[in-house]
């Protein structure tokens, strides 16, 4: 094939490269038959609001338990999926993923939004806001119960596409939220045009609080201009309480993190949730 052909190629020049490239084709593979035969499932992880400890939703993170390479981080096979068409899959299937236990945590009087994250290829993707709007409909969720996570590189490829479609998504009440704030390219003067509501600020700079200074300024700022556009800040990456307790002084409005709760299966969320309730220990009101 072709693509054989390429990973042959590149041996002359480079060995490494062209391993990079096996290693490459098999994730793909594996990851094509791991998506058909069922060995991708969520996690959720809780965020918190810090003012009064209740819960602003779950965020969905994407796990591959591999027949015999045990867990596969999607830090691993995220980022070569996003290199092909593939992505695309993986997307649609964590968006049904999160329509299926929106539905079924509906079911047993669990209201929770549910956000899932987005690659750049998705945004760019022609009618990615159609298929978003679909799966809301097939499965009669609320749009309230969907946001979506979009880093800044996505926003910024193609301006004018990226307005439409989060206007699209926007409108059908869908929560639009910042990945990574922080270590991408912004232009602030287009993040004020876009419809955004929430600013996740980097767990770079969440993790070397509260001691770090420059830290402590980049939080402090993200959360002023936030609050300037109206839009509101989430904290990922908290650890410990002491961050906790500096996030909640800088007036970071949510928290998500380790401290809180690691990234769980529904059914141990749903434990989590159950000794979490009516326990205000994280609210700073
Ligand atoms: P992200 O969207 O920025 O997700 C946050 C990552 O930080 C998650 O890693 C989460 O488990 C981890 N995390 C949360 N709290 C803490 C903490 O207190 N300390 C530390 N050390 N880590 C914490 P995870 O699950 O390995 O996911 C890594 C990245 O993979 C995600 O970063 C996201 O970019 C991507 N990803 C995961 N699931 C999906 C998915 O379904 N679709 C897409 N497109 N990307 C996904
Ligand atoms: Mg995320
Ligand atoms: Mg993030
Ligand atoms: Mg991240």
């Amino acid at each position: 094939t072709s693509a054989n052909e390429k990973a042959q190629d590149c041996v002359a020049y480079s060995p490494e490269i062209s391993n990079f490239a096996k290693e490459n084709l098999s994730i793909l593979g594996n990851l094509m038959s791991a998506l058909e035969e069922g060995q991708l499932s969520m996690h959720y992880q809780p965020k918190i609001s810090i003012k009064t400890g209740e819960i602003h939703g779950v965020e969905a993170l994407m796990r591959w338990n591999h027949p015999e390479r045990g867990n596969i981080p999607p830090g691993i096979f995220i980022p070569r999926a996003e290199q092909s068409t593939l992505i695309n899959l993986i997307t649609e299937f964590a968006l049904e993923q999160a329509m299926k236990q929106i539905v079924e945590w509906r079911e047993n009087d669990i209201h929770l939004a549910i956000a899932v994250n987005i690659s750049p290829r998705n945004l760019l993707q022609p009618g990615f806001s159609d298929l978003v709007l679909q799966l809301l409909q097939r499965y009669d969720v609320s749009g309230q119960f969907l946001e979506l996570e979009v880093t800044e590189g996505a926003l910024m490829t193609d301006i004018a596409h990226s307005i439409s479609e989060l206007s699209r998504l926007a409108n059908a009440k869908i929560t639009i939220s910042i990945d990574d704030f922080g270590t991408g390219y912004s232009s602030l003067q287009y993040l004020h045009q876009l419809p955004i509501s929430l600013i996740k600020i980097d767990q770079s700079f969440v993790r070397r609080l509260p001691d770090d200074k420059g830290a402590i300024h980049i939080v402090e700022a993200a959360v002023t201009l936030a609050h300037k556009m109206g839009m509101r800040t989430i904290a990922e990456g908290v650890e410990n309480q002491r961050a906790y307790t500096l996030l909640a002084d800088l007036g970071c409005d949510i928290a998500q993190g380790f401290m809180i709760s690691r990234p769980l299966p529904a059914a141990e969320l749903e434990k989590w949730l159950a000794q979490y309730k009516g326990s205000a220990v994280y609210a700073q009101v």
